[in-house]
């Protein structure tokens, strides 16, 4: 790859979205960048795996028309000319949607999901979907139903969940921006164990409409970058009203820019950033609370007062949440049956009703997690135990959401680890749900209250990144952007430039792992 291409994939958004505007590099070269990296470390037995669909066309044309639009002086958008990968979650019309499933193998969506709609008028080249946990269920995308994507940081290990692909495309320089969906910490939790920057908003904030719905009254689809500032300018980007999803919130997008520039400039002074006593301590690797622990220090150095907060309801989170997220995943995949959506898989013995069609395309399409999330949801729906089960989660997550309005009492943002442990071999969690479930103590109590999260890279554990939370009220994104951009500039200072520098050359591992070096 020519260095000019080494330069271009290496910029953040920012940058390259500056590059574009002094003419020093032209939309077209940056998507053929991107589109060569992909080329050079995606495809292949060890290869990242991080799309399931390149765009190359599309993307193309849609670089060739910013170029021009540009060459002749029109007002563009910001980021326009920046390519962008999209989670296969998210439809898109003329491009496949598969949720990272069998069931919807071949089918494209007739509609743009409204995120993609704004995409396109800010004419953000696409450059393609990217894998994922069938339906965004799991925590290491060794539930997509086409194959493991790798972790850059190591092959041999996940790239977190759902939304490795989007995570992975970023943290391998094959797009400088993505798209994620986040139920239960899908955006940040593959953010922390891939050493990105992955921010989920408020729920609200951003247009559900054209998402494949999970659990709908968790999911909320954020922006997956490298840098807080990129996160920051995506979520301006995609966020706001949309009169077609009816839990949008009709208000603007906070000024998230001007707060990530802000807390850039290292002052914190004033700022309450609170421990959660609940979400640190067993369980976490030693290197996490050790990346942890320093990463207070450097925020009470820049200004910050460090409290120490209480949220004893958050020991009954992942218990409340394993029962709501599948009542809802129980109902929202109900039409996938063949006959409303989903490739049809006919019954090759026995008659041919319209129950044993249902029945055979769902046990052909569905892979195991679904299947088990379908039928725990069912359960706890089922007359009879409604109240003890699913009645009781939602009281559970009523006390949660007063644990965090206690909490924000005392605090501007509240700060955790992101994840228990850093990315773990592939297998090692596929055969245990539980231990894949633990994973996401720390992301779902965000989703369960609807109050905004962001992972930002933390340093490294034996090698491996860590990723550090921030959590703010609902509405107040800003908070944890400013906090986010102060521990990020914080951390670079002492790193000499981005975590990611510090990322093996994957091209020279993909290669060694082709000759039998690496598992
Ligand atoms: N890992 C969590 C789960 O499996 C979260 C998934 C998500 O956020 N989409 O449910």
């Amino acid at each position: 790859m020519g260095s000019k291409n080494l330069d271009i994939i290496r910029m953040s958004a920012a940058e390259l979205a500056a590059a574009l505007q002094a003419g020093t590099v032209t939309s077209v070269e940056a998507v053929q960048a991107h589109l060569d990296r992909i080329a050079a470390v995606d495809p292949g037995e060890n290869g990242v795996h991080a799309y399931l669909h390149v765009n190359a066309e599309e993307a193309l044309a849609v670089a060739a028309e910013v170029d021009a639009l540009r060459a002749a002086d029109e007002t563009l958008h910001p980021l326009a000319g920046v390519p962008i990968a999209i989670k296969d979650l998210i439809v898109t019309k003329g491009q496949p949607t598969t949720a990272g499933s069998k069931m919807l193998e071949g089918w494209m969506s007739p509609y743009d999901a409204t995120v993609i709609e704004k995409i396109r008028e800010a004419k953000l080249p696409m450059l393609g979907k990217t894998n994922l946990d069938e339906f965004a269920m799991g925590s290491s995308t060794e539930h997509s139903a086409y194959g493991n994507t790798r972790n850059p940081w190591d092959l041999g290990r996940i790239p977190g969940g759902s939304g490795g692909g989007s995570a992975a495309a970023v943290a391998a320089f094959e797009a400088p921006l993505a798209l994620g969906t986040d139920t239960g910490g899908s955006i940040r939790q593959p953010g922390a164990v891939t050493g990105t920057v992955g921010s989920k908003p408020t729920y609200g904030g951003v247009s559900r409409y054209g998402a494949i719905a999970m659990a709908s009254s968790l999911d909320q689809i954020g922006p997956v970058t490298r840098t807080v500032m990129d996160a920051a300018l995506l979520h301006e980007l995609i966020g706001g009203h949309d009169p077609k999803d009816s839990t949008s919130l009709n208000e603007p997008v906070p000024a998230l820019v001007a707060a990530a520039e802000q807390g850039a400039a290292g002052d914190l002074s004033g700022m309450r950033i609170g421990v959660i006593r609940e979400l640190q301590g067993e369980g976490y690797e030693p290197g996490v609370q050790q990346r942890f622990d320093e990463a207070l220090e450097l925020l009470r150095g820049a200004g910050a007062s460090i409290v120490e907060v209480s949220c004893p309801n958050l020991q009954y989170a992942l218990a409340a949440y394993y029962l709501i997220m599948p009542s809802e995943v129980s109902s929202n995949l109900a039409k996938f049956d063949g006959v409303r959506y989903g490739k049809r898989v006919v019954p090759t013995e026995g008659p041919v009703t319209i129950e044993r069609v249902m029945g055979s395309t769902r046990a052909a399409n569905f892979g195991d997690e679904v299947k088990r999330r379908i039928i725990l949801g069912t359960y706890a729906l089922s007359a009879g135990y409604y109240d003890a089960y699913y009645g009781s989660a939602q009281k559970v997550r009523t006390l949660i959401q007063r644990d965090f309005d206690a909490a924000f009492a005392e605090a501007d943002v509240l700060i955790s680890p992101t994840s228990p442990t850093v990315a773990f071999e592939f297998g090692a969690k596929s055969d245990d749900p539980l231990a894949m479930y633990l994973n996401d103590v720390a992301t779902i109590p965000a989703n369960m209250a609807g109050i905004p999260g962001i992972s930002v890279p933390g340093g490294l554990s034996e090698g491996l990144p860590v990723g550090i939370q921030f959590l703010a009220p609902a509405h107040e994104d800003a908070r944890m952007y400013r906090a986010g951009a102060a521990l990020e500039a914080l951390l670079e200072k002492q790193w000499g430039g981005p975590l990611l520098a510090q990322a093996p050359d994957i091209e020279a591992a993909i290669a060694a792992a082709g000759q039998g070096e690496v598992a």
